[in-house]
């Protein structure tokens, strides 16, 4: 059915154009009421058909509405121009699944409205259907029945009005349904408060409705925001190792973050609305009621160390800052409090303090450039001054000089250098014989020293020095005179015709060889060590010294080939013997340590200032943790599962002295397992810096 020009033009007299399909957002049931009253009232007094398509209630009210203005409308239902249909009832006939299936929907409404457009009445409907569809949440529902409605619109002439509570599209997530639904109508019907305003009252009303919408839209966004940021706070607060939370200003709990629940062991469950006394000590009202006293004076308490109680009855100490929280009015309301538990430092501080101050080891604290910060009473005992006087930068200066470079030394956080050898002066002027070892603080910016008192070891070791001494010397005579009459012995039986004899004689004389280098190693060392070892010095023309000792040494081995790869060309300016006994050491150590080898080789070679000598085996080799300690009187490397090596130990010893004498160096450089090298660099002479060439000094 369509609608022809004369019925349009009846129909837009009524302010309602033919064919028309319009939506009421009604802001209560009153204004809906008043809305489909209009619309139905309005059409029943033009002899217009109406079917009202509503809930109960809705059909009720409304009725009433339209007999108080004073239509009759039994009698227009009797004549068929008023009709009242159940909403759901309705909707059931065309609804399967959910889904308004559009057959049923024509086989419903078509003949329904067809019944009312008798003797060419022009047909109203109100709908609330698609408003039923909507309240369940069934929103694709009530779309699909709003183009049901706009199809049907096209095959029969009617007015449609359809009605929504407003308060269904409230929230930003319905903007869009809201704009599909009223794009689906060809009208939308402004609430009755609006309807009623004069043209002028309108605008304004419309100005204000846009302003009011802007400051909306302000206003959430603000709140986006502020509840975006209060987001961050909580997943702060939540993940904050302190305990986090708040109370108002009788101390009750108003929050209670994760760690706190760690902390004290009570859950937000069992703290919320609880007093926060119940962490309090026995004897803690009076510590709360002071931290009260000062929140609601508006202060702050920063800091406050204090003992709490667990859940299991554990006393915990805390560091705790508690803050006032104020009202909007500026009024104090509450507290909030951070804690730390700090049992776990507190222990380990009364742990430290106790290693401080043990008066076995010496400790002192330096800060980044050596000076001293404290020291425990062990050290200060050790040399004898007060803390005040042994502050005084001209008596700490001596230990400073020694720290710095330790400090560079210590590696990582942590690590402890290897301990020094250095002299203190006790107050007395004494000389104090000390270990120092540091270990840096995380931060290097200061360090921890530790000392200890060594005299009695030096003591020791000066006897036993002087022991080798005498012993040494002692010796030296007799098995100078064996020496010497083995010879006389010799040379008499020389003629003996027993070949025995002789060999007999000649492996005797191999011993006392081998007695006499241990003895003559042994006076070395205590010359060394009172400072009594003589250099003599002259120009040593270093190949040939090599060749010689290379030589001398290939003589005692038959197992090991000695080679010399490269010439220095150069001389050095010392003592011959003396240089020659180090090559002697470096080379018997070659042949000694490398027993499974072959050969041993000598590099030699020289620079400008320098000249190298390095001895080379292929032997068992040094690890790394020894290369320092090999050079120390005695010290042999002891591998258990290894194969012991006759020898004192001393022979590094020596030559390290002597090469140090010699303004040179003596270094080695080994892998276990793979051979060792060792290294003598020594000045190289040069002619008009050394005393004049061929002279003999010599000097002390
Ligand atoms: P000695 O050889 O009499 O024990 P040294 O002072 O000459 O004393 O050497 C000290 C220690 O260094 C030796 O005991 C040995 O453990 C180690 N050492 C020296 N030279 C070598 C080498 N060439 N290969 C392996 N280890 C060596």
């Amino acid at each position: 059915m369509t609608t022809t020009s004369s019925e349009s033009s009846h129909l837009q007299e009524r302010g309602i154009p033919a064919g028309s399909h319009m939506v009421q957002f009604s802001e209560n049931d009153t204004s809906l009421i008043s809305a489909v009253s209009a619309f139905v009232g309005a059409g029943l007094r033009a002899g217009d058909a109406c079917l009202v398509v509503a809930t109960q209630s809705h059909r009720e009210s409304l009725e009433q509405r339209l007999q108080a203005e004073g239509l009759d409308l039994a009698a227009a239902r009797a004549a068929g121009s008023y009709v009242p249909l159940d909403a759901a009832t309705t909707l059931a006939r065309f609804l399967v699944g959910g889904e308004p299936e559009p057959t049923r929907f024509r086989a419903t409404i078509g003949p329904l409205i067809e019944q009312a457009a008798r003797d060419n009445r022009h047909v109203r409907v109100f709908g609330e259907m698609v408003a039923l569809l909507w309240a369940e949440g069934n929103r694709a529902g009530a779309i699909g029945l709003e183009d049901l409605w706009n199809e049907q619109g096209r095959l029969q002439a009617f007015s449609l009005l359809c009605a929504y509570p407003m308060q269904a599209f409230s929230g930003h997530a319905h903007e869009a349904q809201f704009v599909h639904i009223r794009d689906q109508h060809s009208r939308v019907l402004l609430p009755e408060s609006y309807s009623q305003l004069s043209e002028e009252e309108r605008q304004r009303a419309f100005a204000l409705l846009q302003q009011k919408a802007h400051s909306l839209e302000i206003e959430i966004a603000q709140r986006e925001a502020v509840q975006e940021r209060l987001r961050v706070l909580a997943a702060i607060v939540e993940s904050s190792d302190d305990a986090i939370f708040s109370k108002d200003l009788a101390g009750i709990i108003t929050s209670w973050n994760s760690a706190a629940e760690r902390i004290y062991g009570y859950t937000a469950e069992e703290m919320i609305g609880q007093s926060v006394t119940r962490l309090f000590p026995h004897d803690g009202q009076g510590e709360f009621d002071e931290i009260m006293a000062r929140i609601r004076r508006g202060e702050r308490v920063a800091h406050h160390v204090t003992q709490r109680v667990r859940k299991d009855g554990t006393l915990l100490m805390v560091s705790v800052t508690i803050s006032p929280v104020k009202g909007e009015s500026g009024a104090v309301v509450g507290a909030s409090s951070i804690a730390r538990d700090i049992t776990g430092q507190r222990r380990l501080e009364a742990r430290s303090q106790q290693l401080f101050a043990s008066n076995l080891i010496g400790i002192f604290v330096a800060d980044s450039l050596g000076r001293l910060l404290e020291a425990n009473q062990a050290l200060l005992d050790l040399v004898g001054y007060s803390w005040e006087e042994w502050q005084v930068a001209a008596l700490t200066s001596p230990l400073a000089s020694f720290v710095l470079p330790l400090m560079e030394d210590a590696g990582g956080a942590a690590s402890v250098t290897e301990p020094q050898e250095t002299v203190l002066r006790h107050k007395s002027g004494a000389e104090l014989p000390v270990l120092v070892a540091v270990t840096c603080l995380e931060d290097r910016e200061a360090c921890i020293g530790f000392v200890l008192d060594i005299r009695e070891r030096k003591a020791l070791e000066q006897r036993k020095d002087a022991f080798i001494g005498m012993a040494s010397h002692e010796l030296k005579t007799p098995v100078t005179s064996l020496k010497g009459f083995l010879g006389l012995v010799q040379r008499l039986l020389a003629d003996l015709p027993d070949a025995r004899v002789r060999h007999y004689l000649t492996r005797m004389n191999v011993q006392i060889d081998k007695l006499t280098a241990l003895i003559n190693d042994l006076l070395d060392l205590s010359r060394i060590q009172a400072g009594q070892l003589v250099y003599r010095r002259e120009q040593v023309a270093m190949d040939d010294l090599v060749a010689e000792i290379v030589e001398s040494v290939q003589e005692t081995t038959q197992t090991h080939r000695l080679q010399i790869e490269g010439r220095s060309r150069a001389e050095v300016f010392g003592d011959r013997d003396r240089l020659g006994q180090v090559l002697i050491n470096l080379l018997t150590n070659a042949i000694k340590y490398s027993p499974g080898a072959d050969r041993a080789i000598v590099h030699l070679s020289s620079d400008g200032t320098q000249v190298l000598a390095s001895v080379q085996d292929f032997g068992r080799g040094i690890a790394r943790e020894h290369h320092r300690k090999i050079f120390e009187r005695f010290y042999q490397v002891d591998e258990p599962q290894e194969k012991t090596y006759p020898g004192l130990g001393i022979g590094l010893a020596i030559s390290q002295e002597i090469v140090k004498r010699h303004g040179g160096r003596l270094w080695v450089e080994s892998t276990k397992g793979q051979g060792a090298t060792f290294h003598v660099s020594l000045p190289r002479f040069q002619r008009g810096r050394q005393p004049s060439n061929g002279s003999r000094e010599e000097i002390p």
